[in-house]
């Protein structure tokens, strides 16, 4: 997860490729917003409270999130969406791919087929209710699929995070307005499956 582990002063990380270069499945407006605009708010929001609170200024973002339960109460919520908003949008936009990439073999193999893994993410995204994601996640070697609420991050539930499937309606509302299903189609074309496959 090192590569997610930044401490204070967050800083806004540029998108590993160009705004357009997802088109035609997801579009370049959807990102500049999304990126831009809400990651650079989580981010801004997260720099905020570690300023008011600078004996929490020691901790990387994956310390804040693990620990989150042990967060004064104070804070607790404000960090738990912040700092989680940061993590889980720079880990959604890094693990998406203009090139097309093989699903890792161990994720095939766990889950039955490509197939079979990618209708599991579905049917937990679409049963998402509101806002949240839809996780791949690691738990004692076994994989899984579970949907977290609001920026929830599967760090502060003992899992690791391998892959987040964000379906706020700021994901996906631009291009596909209520259409959460072919919005989730698509994406399942652009993800960076050899990332992933880095922390599997
Ligand atoms: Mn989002």
């Amino acid at each position: 997860m090192k590569k997610y582990d930044q401490h204070y002063p967050f800083t806004l990380p540029a998108l590993p490729y160009e705004y357009e270069a997802l088109e035609p499945y997801l579009d370049s407006a959807t990102l500049h917003y999304h990126h831009d605009k809400h990651l650079a708010t989580y981010l801004a929001n997260l720099n905020k409270i570690l300023e008011a609170n600078p004996e929490l200024q020691k901790y990387s973002l994956v310390e804040l999130l693990v620990n989150i339960d042990s967060i004064k109460p104070e804070v607790k919520t404000g960090l738990k969406n912040n700092a989680g908003g940061v993590f889980n949008h720079i880990m959604y936009f890094d693990l998406l791919s203009p090139v097309i990439e093989e699903v890792p073999a161990k994720l095939v193999e766990a889950f039955g087929s490509k197939e079979a893994l990618l209708e599991k993410i579905k049917k937990v995204a679409l049963g998402t209710f509101g806002s949240g994601f839809a996780w791949l996640v690691k738990k004692d070697g076994v994989y899984d699929v579970i949907s977290l609420p609001n920026q929830d991050n599967p760090l502060s539930l003992g899992y690791t995070p391998l892959l987040p499937v964000d379906v706020w309606e700021h994901a996906y509302y631009l291009g596909y307005q209520n259409k959460r299903g072919d919005y989730l189609d698509n994406l399942f074309k652009i993800i960076n499956w050899k990332e992933v496959a880095k922390n599997i």
